[in-house]
Order: C-alpha cells, then structure tokens, then sequence
C-alpha cells in the first residue's frame, strides 16, 4: 500500500500513449476504430446460447450483444483508464454527473447516511444534500481537511464517505491515509473524485480508497469537446455498477470514447504543461499587489501544502484567487485578460476563466453562497497548455488596467 513516505511511481508519458491498448486490431489499424452501432448480431442460435454460457464464466468476453450493455471502442477507454489509474476495471458513463449520481445509487439505500466533505462540485453537493433525502438517505457535509468532524458525523447508518480532492474551488487535499484508516475502523467505503488530480498527479486507490470518480469532460478528455465520466475500482464494484448502468442507461457514446482515446494519449504532456502553468501563475498572483489571497496547494502559504507535495506529482492547472476588491473590478480584469475564454469547465487545452460567484453559483441566495466562501471578487483561473509566459503577460497585463 502506497503511503505519504512511500509514494507511488505514478504514469508516465509512455503509458499515457500506451497502457491498456491491445495491438492487434482490425485491418491492423493503428487507432482504436469508432464501432458505430447498437445492436451485434448472432450468425446462429448456437452462437446466442454459446455467448451467455460465455458471459457467465469470463469477465471479458470478445463481443458484444446490444449497445446499451457494451461497445469495444467504450471497453478500450475503460481498459485504458483502469490502467492508468491502478484499478482491477472502470466504467465509462455519459457525464462526470453520471459517475457520481450511478455510484452514490448504487453503493446506498434508503435508511443509509453519508458523509460529504466541503467545498466539492455544486450539482455533486446538491445531489448528496437535496436529491438523496427525497430517497430516504441522509448526508451530513463535514469541512474538508477536519478528519476530527468527518470522524465525529459518522452514525451507526453511515456507509460511505464523499469527497473531491484537490476540491473545487479552494484545491483543498485530502489525506488519504487518515480518511482510509477511519472509514477502516468504522467499515465504511471511501469514493474519491479525483477529476483535479487525474492520474498523473495523484491515484487514490493506491492509499486504500475504495472507488475513484473522474469527470473525463476535465482533463483526462482534455480538449473541451466532450463530455464523461467513469468510475475505477475493483472489479466486484466496476461489475456490480455495469450491471446498474444497463438499466440506468447511462452510457457513454462511440464517437466520444474515441476521442477520449486520443485525449489520453497526451495526458502527461498536458498534465506537465497544466501543472508548471498553474505553480508559476499561482506564484505571480500571489506577490501581486491588486490580489488578496491564492489558493493553489503548490503554494507554500495553502494549507495542504505539505499533504500535496508528499502525496502529488503536480498540483494541476487551476489557481482560485481573490482581487483585492469588489465584484465590479474583479470583473474588470476578467474583461480585460485577452488569452483565457470566460467559461464554467477547467482542464482543456485553453485556459478558462471562470467569475464563480455569476457562474456556477449565481442560482443559489448569496448568504449560501458566502458561506461556501464563494465572494464576489473570486476568480478561479483554469490554465490550458498555452506558453507560461504568455499567460502570465496577459495576467500582469489585465492587472493593470484596474
Ligand atoms: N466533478 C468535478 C470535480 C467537477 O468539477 C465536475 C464539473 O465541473 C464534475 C464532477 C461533473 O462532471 P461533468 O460536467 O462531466 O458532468
């Protein structure tokens, strides 16, 4: 088991291009081929009936039977995924949402209790907080970081712990070892979105966590141009959710698993790229005079800091920050940034910008949204892969016109 003195070694560029793709394909095609379909078909009733006999005794079968229960260009991202992320298997589904909202059906029931930690995706808060209890499942929100108050909320019905690491938007970390050895103690499982970190950075099923989320829309698809999620672990969980996504539907479509094929293959490129563009432009910032406070866990001054360094490769591309000031002039300087484009999404190979408190968190009545400490002048800056310098020139540029 890997441990904060005992990092593991974690992908490399050769396995971002390589790992989980089979070398023999059809017409020895290079790529992965798009298989187009819906429906597979049987030559004879014999072959029907040898597919299910089959199906009963392999985990991998070499076909497939309907469009909703598979599709070989799907099986190739999720093998590939599993392979990355140090998982038995993984489950490719229509959307990060998807990945979240299938686990957390799955895995509770009614009567159940879970633990969420602060500071995560908002529709992921609002699902655990206002759509479960309508199912008779009950979440309590603990601050991120505290293992003292996650501890402390568990109840003899709680099954499962939450949480995002690093968060969203505050890039708090989560000490694995800590959390794993509590929900040990108290038999509960542990599921992880891990879509900030990726596997480049950081794979939290080698510290004992249970199951690993990924929005693929983020950095693992990398381009802006498609949305998934998908679910790692062992291969008791993967089976039991494939079985669940047949009937939820769920499901991830061709055409963008692969793309997503080909957006993985340079995940340690741009992962390298996201990650030195977010250390030096948190750095900036942070001696900036017209910016109050950073967050970025690469930053000596971020509480996990030191977590993050034992525990990542790099801390990613997104540095929340706070101009020293109002809304109106936060906005200013968002207007005035010539490279980023403003947007809600982080991860792509462009830079995004995102004013969270009118984007993401403008529905909700602004005494909840302060008290997720969502201000008005808070800024959160997603670099893509453009040339460091660049984005910072464009930064001391837009700073000073306010
Ligand atoms: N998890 C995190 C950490 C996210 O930031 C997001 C979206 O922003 C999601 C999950 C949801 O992913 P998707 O947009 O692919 O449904």
């Amino acid at each position: 088991m890997t441990t904060r003195n005992d990092p593991p070694s974690l992908p490399s560029t050769t396995q971002t291009v390589h790992a989980g793709e089979r070398r023999f394909r059809s017409h020895n095609s290079l790529t992965v081929p798009i298989v187009q379909t819906s429906v597979y078909t049987f030559d004879t009733t014999s072959d029907l009936v040898n597919y299910f006999d089959e199906r009963m005794f392999w985990d991998e079968v070499e076909r497939e039977e309907y469009g909703r229960y598979g599709n070989p260009t799907v099986r190739a991202v999720e093998a590939k995924l599993a392979a990355l992320e140090g998982a038995d298997d993984a489950v490719l589904l229509s959307s990060g949402m998807a990945a979240v909202t299938n686990t957390l059906l799955l895995l509770l029931s009614q009567g159940d209790h879970l633990i969420l930690t602060d500071d995560c995706y908002h529709q992921s808060r609002e699902f655990c907080q206002n759509f479960l209890p309508r199912l008779g499942i009950d979440c309590t929100v603990v601050p991120c970081g505290d293992c003292d108050a996650l501890e402390a909320a568990i109840r003899p019905t709680t099954r499962l712990l939450y949480t995002e690491s690093p968060t969203n938007p505050f890039m708090r970390c989560v000490d694995y070892e800590t959390v794993v050895a509590i929900a040990k103690r108290h038999n509960l499982l542990t599921v992880v979105d891990s879509t900030f970190a990726t596997p480049v950075n950081c794979r939290p099923l080698d510290y004992g966590i249970d199951l690993v989320i990924h929005s693929l829309t983020k950095y693992l698809g990398g381009h802006n141009d498609l949305m998934a999620g998908a679910v790692l672990g062992s291969y008791q969980q993967t089976t039991r959710l494939r079985q669940a996504q047949g009937m939820l539907g769920s499901i991830a479509d061709p055409h963008g698993a692969y793309l997503m094929l080909r957006g993985i293959k340079t995940l340690g490129l741009r992962m390298a790229q996201h990650n030195a563009n977010g250390l030096a432009i948190a750095r900036f910032l942070e001696d900036h005079p017209k910016v109050r406070s950073v967050w970025y866990p690469g930053l000596e001054s971020h509480p996990d800091h030191a977590l993050a360094k034992a525990t990542m490769q790099g801390f990613g591309g997104v540095v929340s920050f706070e101009i020293d000031g109002d809304g109106a002039l936060a906005h200013r300087f968002i207007d005035a940034l010539k490279i980023p484009h403003i947007g809600p999404s982080l991860g792509g190979v462009e830079t995004m910008v995102s004013p969270l408190a009118i984007m993401g968190y403008a529905e909700l009545p602004e005494e909840e949204r302060l008290a997720l400490g969502i201000r008005d002048e808070l800024v959160r800056f997603c670099c893509g892969v453009e040339a460091t310098e660049d984005l910072l020139a464009d930064l001391g540029q837009a700073l000073a016109t306010i």
